[in-house]
C-alpha cells in the first residue's frame, strides 16, 4: 500500500476490516485490533465474520461481498487460509509460495493476498534476540503453521530446518518444496521416531501442531523421555493456554520457552500496516493479547 499520512487514513472516516473463518468466535483478533485502531483514534471497526465451509460457493460470495460491502480488508484464519488463494486477484510471493493467505487487502477493487504469520514468526523470534540465520531448527508439525513457519525461517537465512511429522511424506513434501525455492538452506523431512537423533543436533524447537491446545490440552509434540538440551529454545505456536505440556517439558530440560502470542501479535500488527500504511502499535497490541488471554482463561 502507499504510505499515507496518519492525516490522509484518519480521512478515510470509519472502514470496516474483519475476521473470516470457522469458527471465529475464540479469536482474540477484534481485541488487539480495535486496541492498534484506537492507539491511532482510528474510526475503525473489526468484526467476527463466520463462513462455513458448506455449501461450497459460501467462501466465494463472502470474498465478492467484500467489495459492495467496501471492507478496506480481512483477516483469514482456519479453515480458509488455503481455500481462498483462488478468489484473489494477486499473492504476494510468501502467500504463493506457502499456499496460505492469513490476509487480505482491497486495493482499490483488486483483492490482495498476504501472508503475514511467516514474518510474524520470525519477528518475535528477533524480539526475543533470536537471530534466525545461526539457528538449527526442529519444526514439529508439516500442516498450514508449519508451511509458513518454515518458509519465514528459509527466507530469514536458516541454514537448516528439519520437519518432523506424523505423516512423513507430508513433512518429505514440504522440505522438497521449500528446498526447490531455498537453495542455501539444509531441509528434510523425518517420521516421528527420529525424534530423539533430531532433538541433539537443533537449537530452536518448533511446535506447529494443535497438540496441547483445545480439545487436546493435555497433548504435547513430544515424548518425555526425549531429552532436551539445557539452552534449547522451545517454541510453541499454541499461545493458549499459555503453559502447554510442551514447554512445561521444556522448563524441567533448562529449555528457553516461548509461546504463540508473540507471533499472534507480529502477525497482527502487519495486517494492521498492510491496511492503514500505519506503524503498527506493538505494546499496545501486545497488552490486548494478555487480556484477551486472561480473559479466555478465566473462562469470560
Ligand atoms: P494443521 O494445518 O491442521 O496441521 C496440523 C499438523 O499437526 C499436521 O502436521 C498434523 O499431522 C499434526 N498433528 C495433528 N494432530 C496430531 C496428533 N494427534 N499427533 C501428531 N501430530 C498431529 O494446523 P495448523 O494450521 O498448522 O495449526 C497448528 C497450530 O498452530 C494450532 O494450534 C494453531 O492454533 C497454531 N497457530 C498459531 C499461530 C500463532 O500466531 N501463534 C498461527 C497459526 C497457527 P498430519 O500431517 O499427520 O495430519
Amino acid at each position: 500500500m502507499a504510505a499515507e499520512t496518519d492525516a490522509e487514513v484518519r480521512a478515510l472516516g470509519r472502514r470496516s476490516v474483519g475476521l473470516i473463518g470457522w469458527p471465529v468466535a475464540h479469536s482474540f483478533s477484534p481485541q488487539l485490533m480495535q486496541a492498534a485502531f484506537e492507539a491511532y483514534d482510528l474510526d475503525w471497526s473489526y468484526s467476527l465474520l463466520p463462513v462455513r465451509t458448506q455449501p461450497r460457493e459460501r467462501l466465494a460470495e463472502a470474498i465478492t461481498g467484500l467489495r459492495a460491502l467496501g471492507f478496506r480488508g480481512v483477516n483469514v484464519t482456519v479453515p480458509h487460509k488455503a481455500a481462498v488463494l483462488p478468489l484473489l486477484d494477486e499473492l504476494s510471493h510468501a502467500a504463493r509460495s506457502i499456499g496460505a493467505v492469513n490476509t487480505i487487502c482491497l486495493d482499490g477493487h483488486r483483492l490482495w493476498g498476504h501472508n503475514t504469520d511467516a514474518p510474524g514468526f520470525v519477528a518475535d523470534l528477533l524480539a526475543h534476540g533470536l537471530e534466525p540465520s545461526v539457528l538449527r531448527v526442529l519444526v514439529l508439525g508439516a500442516g498450514g503453521s508449519a508451511r509458513s513457519v518454515v518458509y519465514g525461517l528459509a527466507e530469514a537465512g536458516c541454514p537448516q530446518i528439519e520437519i518432523l511429522n506424523r505423516t512423513p511424506a507430508r513433512a518429505g513434501g514440504l522440505a522438497r518444496e521449500m528446498a526447490a525455492i531455498f537453495n542455501d538452506c539444509r531441509l528434510a523431512g523425518l517420521p516421528s521416531r527420529a525424534l530423539a537423533e533430531a532433538s541433539v543436533r537443533c537449537d530452536l524447537i518448533v511446535n506447529c501442531t494443535p497438540l496441547g491446545m483445545q480439545p487436546a490440552i493435555d497433548g504435547s509434540p513430544w515424548d518425555p523421555d526425549v531429552p532436551m538440551r539445557r539452552g534449547q529454545v522451545v517454541y510453541d505456536l499454541v499461545y493458549n493456554p499459555s503453559q502447554t505440556e510442551f514447554l512445561r517439558c521444556a522448563k524441567r530440560n533448562h529449555c528457553q520457552v516461548l509461546s504463540g502470542l508473540g507471533m499472534l501479535v507480529q502477525q497482527a500488527a502487519r495486517g494492521f500496516t498492510l491496511w492503514t500504511g500505519l506503524e503498527a502499535p506493538l505494546s499496545v497490541m501486545h497488552n490486548a493479547a494478555q487480556r484477551a488471554l486472561k480473559r479466555a482463561q478465566a473462562g469470560l
